[in-house]
């Protein structure tokens, strides 16, 4: 595997790989990798010729009181786990590589991108502008990597809908592949945050899951939606979980509903804080759906 950590090196190894009729596929992260990380590596490994991943904690999409400058950067062992799944190419720029002003905010920098319509719903609730940063970042590394091909996992469900938007939208010559969520075996969605949970924290978290896949089975059997969501709020409230959001929502379009009888996809969106981490999930309701 290849390190490289600069605009011109990550060209040269993309220009090899073209001369030599490589379908290029490209995973970007912000390292702390898992499992999760890895299935889209063995997605790209499946699919293409010449893997890339990138490893960039990507100032734009934090938030002023979040966890920028706590957030994991264990490299040595991203770098170790990305060479056993035959990773060709790891980019690891410097932040003043990306954002060579220094930008740590998205009002620092000149451009802003933004997908409005899927921004503001869900986590934009809370996190006010953290999908223009993470979509402004994105777009960025897709323009210095050039895949043919990338990969986003549901489990970042609005964030995954917000760059296949952006790529349909401006024509963007790069197919997104949707990966699915990866659990640990008790359910709990794999997240770089998670060994920030307690061992009592961590001993609940998979009910935030459960709890999902309940409510999923009573809507199922008929139960009205308003009421079996407001019911999961509570129990997942006395288990200790502060829900910031439960939702139904259209898959494409990420707007609420109020019942699954229409003919869209529709899915079940959570995040919630336990222990002081926040946690995310979202699994599918009914309808035609991707898993
Ligand atoms: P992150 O490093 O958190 O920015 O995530 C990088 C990519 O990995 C994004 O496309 C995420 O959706 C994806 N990802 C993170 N956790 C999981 C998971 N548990 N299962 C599948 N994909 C994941």
């Amino acid at each position: 595997m290849k390190v490289v950590t600069t605009a011109r090196e990550l060209a040269a190894e993309w220009e090899a790989g073209r001369r030599a009729g490589a379908v290029i596929g490209y995973v970007p992260t912000m390292g702390a990798l898992h499992e999760g990380h890895l299935s889209l590596v063995d997605l790209a490994r499946a699919e293409c010729d010449l893997v890339i991943c990138s490893i960039f904690v990507n100032p734009l999409q934090f938030g002023p009181d979040e966890d920028f400058e706590s957030y994991p950067r264990p490299v040595e062992r991203d770098l170790e786990l990305l060479t056993a799944r035959d990773t060709d190419v790891a980019f690891l720029p410097g932040w003043t590589e990306i954002f060579p002003g220094g930008e740590r905010v998205l009002d620092d920098f000149g451009t802003h991108v933004s997908v409005p319509r899927l921004s503001h719903q869900l986590c934009g609730r809370s996190r006010a502008g953290h999908f223009d940063g993470m979509v402004t970042e994105s777009l960025l590394f897709l323009n210095l990597v050039r895949p043919d091909r990338t990969y986003w996992g549901e489990k970042d469900f609005q964030q995954l809908r917000i760059i296949e938007t952006l790529v349909a939208d401006l024509r963007l010559p790069v197919t997104v592949v949707r990966g699915a969520t990866r659990r640990e075996p008790d359910g709990l969605a794999m997240s770089s945050r998670n060994k920030n949970l307690d061992p009592a924290a961590r001993a609940i978290s998979p009910a935030l899951r459960k709890g999902l896949e309940e409510m999923r089975a009573q809507v199922l059997a008929g139960g009205p939606l308003p009421a079996v969501l407001a019911a999961g709020r509570e129990r997942l409230g006395s288990l200790g979980f502060e829900v910031e959001y439960l939702v139904a929502c259209e898959e494409e379009a990420l707007t609420e509903v109020a019942d699954v009888t229409g003919p869209v996809p529709v899915r079940l969106f959570a995040a919630a804080r336990l222990g002081g981490v926040r946690l995310l999930d979202n699994i599918p309701l009914s309808g035609a759906h991707h898993g």
